[in-house]
């Protein structure tokens, strides 16, 4: 399907907020403030062609809200980016950072070109030259605005980011904390990749965990043996497709650019992407179907949808025959309010971007920190933490007079790399998050899904915040 209009995702995202703020205990002008997009900077530059010509090239960085510093977001590059769809997509990054408690204002970038019809030589040109502008006007700096990668961009960029920024900051101690997801040779964090993916998943096991909400869709608990269907096997969809499966459920259906296949019996993510590398397309996978139009995927039979490519994705032209009963949304705005309204009334559990999509911004978060601190997370109290493990587990042997196998002695040592300790914060954080939005949902009868309960928990904290500030004494 088309995408349904560049501009209906700043018009979604104030409509959610809207919906949200006559429940929020804030005040409406604090709830003015919260909604106001704080400053845009839209700007253009030249960048020479490989056949010599000059093309000017159309750029954003939107800062949504400057309640808490830096403010972060990632950097879209498409040839139908728009300042409304940048200035929806900060604001959505604001409230994001708010639902799962990073301390950060939200922001977002947007570089009007197709990377697919480039080559790396001038994809590192515009990524420099983008940076370089940014550097000029303060948009960018560690303690400022910290962007990270969005659809169309990667560790590849973010590392000629942090090159170019560190090149026009000598000296800077903390240069290399001016953008997240670089590569973790280049001072990123492990578990970054994965971490939009593995976040999803937490997010699906927590709520299909929850006995009277798999009760309401006619689900039996757990994530074991529920049907999967995933749009965009990119970088989100794929981590989702791959966790989920991991988990326990079954990949039936994969949609991608060129087209969708089906399988009751079960994909594997991995065998997909070999054979699209083999033959330059999913379709004709052995022991699948071939659906006829790539949407088709999102009707099929599932438990559970998720959608990880695009905005706009279900409309309410699609939504009256989605069978899903959850929808897991991966990609940022893939509902439309019109989409979301049938997908309610037909009773689907929506798990909404602003919540099930964060955990890439609470990794950054967590690189963005290992930056600032100079050190890989586990290294000073890893040998530490094992050694007295090991004296314990000896005390309860001569104590009780038994032995631990070595498995045994492997399963109590504490495991302190840098992934785990990662993996375990982003664990932590989507799981209590989760239970946040449950528990305003409760709270008042009116509150209709969790996506309202998602944006009444970001209005409240960022207008707090903003009261705190003192900016309305
Ligand atoms: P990506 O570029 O890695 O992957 C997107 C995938 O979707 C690609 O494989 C592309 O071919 C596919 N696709 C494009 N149009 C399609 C269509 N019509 N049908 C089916 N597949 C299609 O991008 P990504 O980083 O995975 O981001 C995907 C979405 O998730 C975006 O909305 C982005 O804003 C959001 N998101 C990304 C992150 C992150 O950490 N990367 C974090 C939060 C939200």
């Amino acid at each position: 399907m088309a995408k349904t209009g560049p501009n209906e995702l700043l018009a979604s995202v104030d409509h959610y907020f809207d919906r949200a703020a006559q429940f929020a205990r804030i005040t409406p002008d604090l709830v003015a403030q919260v909604k106001a997009v704080n400053s845009v900077y839209r700007f253009q530059f030249p960048v020479r062609q490989r056949d010599g010509r000059i093309r000017v090239v159309s750029a954003w960085r939107v800062q949504h809200s400057h309640h808490r510093l830096p403010v972060k977001g990632g950097i879209r590059y498409s040839p139908d980016v728009n300042e409304d769809e940048v200035m929806g997509l900060a604001a959505l990054m604001t409230y994001k950072c708010a639902v799962v408690d990073v301390p950060f204002g939200g922001a977002k970038g947007g570089v009007q070109i197709d990377p697919h019809t480039l080559d790396v030589e001038q994809l590192e040109r515009v990524t420099r030259r983008y940076t370089a502008e940014l550097v000029k006007k303060n948009f960018i700096g560690p303690g400022v605005d910290v962007p990270a990668p969005d659809y169309g961009t990667g560790e590849r960029e973010m590392s000629w980011i942090a090159d170019t920024y560190a090149a026009l900051n000598p000296g800077s101690l903390d240069a290399f904390a001016c953008v997240t997801g670089k590569p973790t040779s280049q001072n990123g964090i492990h578990g970054r990749r994965e971490a939009t993916g593995r976040g999803l998943f937490f997010a699906v096991r927590e709520a299909c965990s929850q006995p009277d909400d798999m009760k309401r869709l006619g689900l039996a608990v757990g994530l074991s043996d529920k049907r999967v269907i995933v749009q965009g096997l990119g970088n989100v969809g794929y981590h989702a497709a791959k966790f989920c499966r991991e988990g326990g459920a079954v990949l039936v259906g994969i949609a991608e650019r060129e087209g969708a296949i089906y399988s009751p019996a079960g994909l594997n993510e991995d065998e997909v992407l070999a054979h699209r590398k083999a033959t330059g397309t999913i379709l004709d996978f052995p022991g699948a179907t071939n659906l006829v139009r790539a949407n088709e995927a999102l009707e099929a039979e599932c438990d559970i949808l998720i959608p990880a490519a695009l905005e706009n994705q279900i409309t309410d032209e699609n939504a009256p025959r989605i069978r899903a009963k959850i929808v897991l949304e991966g990609a940022n705005g893939p509902t439309t309010p019109e989409g979301e309204a049938i997908l309610l009334h037909k009773g689907i559990l929506v798990i909404p971007d602003l919540y099930a999509n964060a955990g890439g911004v609470t990794v950054s978060y967590f690189e963005w920190l290992k930056n600032l601190a100079h050190i890989k997370f586990g290294r000073l109290e890893k040998r530490n933490a094992q050694a007295s493990a090991r004296r314990m587990l000896q005390a309860v042997e001569w104590a009780s007079g038994t032995t631990f196998t070595d498995r045994q002695r492997a399963d109590l040592m504490p495991e302190l790399d840098e992934e785990t300790i990662v993996n375990s914060g982003l664990e932590e954080t989507m799981i209590s998050a989760y239970h946040d939005l449950l528990a305003t949902k409760r709270r008042d009868a009116r509150i209709p899904d969790l996506r309202t309960a998602a944006f009444i928990n970001a209005i409240e904290k960022v207008g707090r915040a903003y009261l705190d500030l003192g900016v309305f004494p």
